[in-house]
């Protein structure tokens, strides 16, 4: 094991380029790609991701929808497989501006593909979604679960995986796509966490109510729920990185195109996360019930056997208070290091 990720036998260390990993997913990703002995190049345009979470040297700012730029970064670095962030993730800005959503996760997804395979690169790790089966008709949802997305941004994940499905039959362009429930933590000691500008889930505006004294609303308590709120599958982003790792030496392996859910299998409502992070910071969270949020279906929770049974991966943090207490390490961390916590909006 180094820094929690098993190393491979017998899978080749490659340079790995990660688009979108100035964000939050993919920075986690590409350090614990160098954890596991890979090499890692970082294509993001900066549009919503920091310089400040990629290694000096490592950045290289394009923007995925410019393929002439992304054919000349893959071969000039000598890039092996791609693992996919770059991204828009926001629901609620999806259902705004759906044009913007698709351009941006379904051109720019489509753009890369065209680099990679003028460039003979066939191996993918895609960022999917548990978006994509909308309010679900089992819970824990299998992997079997039909598509039904619900908003637009839900809809741009389910539109990169059919694509990938015609590459895979048509081109023998391998992929992997994890569809990911609720990344959060943090991994402070390599100053990675979350900086969603603006922030929309729920630990962090937890935590920044705690910093702040403003107070959180929480959506909803008339769910058909033990309590009320609603239930999610929060899955340490460390945990999540890991998958990446797993998913991309599966490719370098020459393994087949799969596709994974990547959660914990247990799931948490709002008000048991808020006594989580009362507990774990020992601050009350100043909170207010508000109305229910347009599309939160009532209970998200991963059944993910399939990627523990094929790639041997394993949540080795899904304990919500190690979730917290990461993410409340790297938010005062942030507090301390911009002086003021209100810098991230
Ligand atoms: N939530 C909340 N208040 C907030 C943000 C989120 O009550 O300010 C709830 C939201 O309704 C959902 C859960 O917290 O039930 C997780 O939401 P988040 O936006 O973190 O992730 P999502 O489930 O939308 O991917």
């Amino acid at each position: 094991m180094i820094g929690g990720v098993s190393v491979t036998l017998g899978s080749a260390l490659a340079r790995i380029l990660v688009t979108g990993g100035a964000g939050y997913i993919g920075s986690h990703t590409r350090y614990f790609l160098e954890q596991a002995g890979h090499s890692a190049v970082v294509a993001d345009n900066l549009s919503r991701g920091h310089k400040e979470m990629v290694p000096q040297g490592l950045l290289r700012v394009v923007d995925i929808r410019d393929t002439e730029r992304l054919k000349q970064v893959l071969s000039d670095e000598r890039v092996e497989a791609v693992i996919h962030f770059a991204a828009y993730i926001a629901v609620g800005e999806s259902t705004q501006v759906p044009e913007v959503y698709f351009a941006n996760n379904v051109s720019g997804s489509v753009s890369l593909f065209e680099a990679m395979l003028h460039c003979g690169i066939t191996r993918l790790v895609f960022s999917s979604s548990a978006a994509a089966y909308g309010i679900p008709q089992r819970v824990p949802i299998p992997e079997t679960e039909p598509f039904a997305p619900i908003n637009p941004y839900g809809e741009s994940k389910v539109m990169v995986e059919k694509i990938l499905g015609w590459l895979d039959r048509y081109r023998a362009f391998r992929s992997v796509s994890l569809r990911y429930f609720n990344a959060c933590g943090a991994e402070p000691q390599a100053g990675l966490g979350e900086l969603h500008d603006p922030e929309t889930h729920l630990i962090p505006l937890m935590l920044r109510a705690i910093l702040t004294g403003k107070p959180i609303t929480l959506f909803g308590d008339d769910y058909p729920t033990p309590d009320g709120t609603c239930i999610r599958d929060y899955i340490h982003v460390s945990d999540l990185a890991s998958a990446h790792v797993l998913a991309v030496e599966h490719l370098l392996r020459d393994g087949q195109s799969d596709v994974f859910n990547v959660g914990t299998g247990s799931g948490h409502s709002v008000l048991k996360v808020l006594q989580a992070v009362e507990r774990v910071t020992g601050n009350k969270v100043p909170h207010t019930i508000g109305p229910r949020r347009e599309g939160d279906p009532p209970s998200l929770v991963a059944d993910s056997q399939k990627l523990q049974k094929q790639l041997g991966w394993k949540p080795a943090r899904a304990d919500l208070d190690r979730i917290v207490g990461d993410a409340w390490s790297f938010a005062n961390r942030q507090k301390r290091s911009s002086g003021e916590y209100a810098a991230i909006r």
